[in-house]
């Protein structure tokens, strides 16, 4: 039993980077095992979806729809892994570190018995009954190897660490799978989501990141500021805990440990400190770049260009050599 599984979902938006990378993990086990790559869906998806997922080069493709997985709870999708892996035998089940499967796949791991690993940044060595994962502790901080012994373990993936698998000609098979019993939990139930609306793209997929921290101020103050640099760039707007706890800006832009993990291609850090929570979910962008007044601010640490510079002037003066330049 070498094989590997890759699970998603849901998934009604388009399939991701993120998502990608999540097969591209899934490739390089089945590579060191030598064994075969299936994914599995749960819950809806689109046919765009469908068609995007079966040039992948992998075995399958396996949909499993349940009514109780038409909206999310880490209940139902653990229970619906559960449930699959009874009929399939797999050596690793991988899926990205999204902040679902950062939920649902620990649960999945505990009901299962078996060992597991997460934020993998690299596999080691897989061999029969063990597999050798490095992976990020204390919020990043540290790079640990662990061993997970046992003929199954579970792992989830950071997507910047693993690439896309390359698109292929053949198609794989799309197979539906049913499962009769109930999933999730008797005393939860889904109610509602309300999703927010931006022009600008999704904080975990975005080429560009522009960041903003309390140096900003305000709302009123910097923050107009970050926003329209960023439109200039076409980037997602992010921010630290302490701009989201003072209300500044809602939940959704976090950065960090307690937020969004994000590794754009560019990722400019405006008045934050680079507290270690906040860089556990930015280092692993290509090129950081932090304008910050303070010449002793940890960002400068992992910053690859670095502009000690009040940002009341430092981004102004951006947004006119740029914007010009664009315009
Ligand atoms: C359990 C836990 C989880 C956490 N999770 C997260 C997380 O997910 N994400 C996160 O971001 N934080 C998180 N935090 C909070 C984190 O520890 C920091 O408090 C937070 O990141 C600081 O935000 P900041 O950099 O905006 O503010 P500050 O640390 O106050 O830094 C503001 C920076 O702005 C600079 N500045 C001020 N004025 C200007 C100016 N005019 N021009 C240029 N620079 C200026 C200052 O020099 C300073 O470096 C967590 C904390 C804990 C305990």
């Amino acid at each position: 039993m070498s094989d590997v599984l890759t699970v998603m979902g849901p998934l009604l938006r388009p399939v991701s980077n993120s998502d990608l990378a999540a097969v591209g993990f899934g490739e390089s086990l089945a590579a060191r095992s030598g064994g075969a790559l299936d994914i599995l869906i749960l819950g809806p998806t689109t046919e765009d979806n469908e068609r995007a997922l079966v040039h992948l080069g992998v075995r399958n493709v396996y949909l499993l729809r349940h009514a109780d997985l038409e909206s999310y709870t880490a209940e139902a999708y653990a229970s619906a892994v559960v449930a699959f892996v009874k009929d399939h035998r797999y050596q690793v089940i991988g899926a990205v570190s999204s902040s679902s499967a950062r939920e649902f796949f620990p649960r999945t791991a505990a009901m299962l018995d078996v060992p597991m690993a997460s934020d993998v940044f690299a596999v080691e060595s897989l061999e029969p009954e063990r597999a050798v994962f490095t992976h990020a502790v204390f919020v990043g901080n540290l790079l640990a190897a662990v061993e997970l012994r046992g003929p199954m373990s579970l792992a989830t993936c950071r997507a910047s660490e693993f690439q896309a698998p390359k698109r292929v000609e053949q198609v794989s098979p799309v197979r539906r799978v049913t499962v009769s019993e109930a999933l999730g939990h008797e005393r939860k139930r889904f109610v509602a989501a309300s999703r927010t609306q931006s022009a600008r793209p999704e904080l975990t997929e975005a080429e560009i990141v522009v960041s903003a921290g309390r140096g900003i101020k305000g709302p009123d103050e910097g923050l107009p500021l970050v926003e329209k640099l960023a439109d200039i760039f076409g980037a997602a707007v992010g921010a630290t805990r302490a701009v989201v706890d003072a209300g500044w800006m809602p939940n959704e832009y976090q950065v960090g440990q307690t937020g969004k993990v994000v590794a754009p291609q560019l990722y400019l850090a405006i008045g934050l400190s680079g507290a270690i929570q906040h860089v556990s979910g930015m280092r692993s962008s290509r090129t950081i770049v932090a304008i910050n007044k303070d010449p002793e601010a940890p960002i400068f640490d992992v910053a690859d260009y670095g502009l000690v510079m009040d940002l009341f002037e430092a981004v102004p003066e951006l947004i006119q050599a740029i914007g010009g330049a664009r315009h």
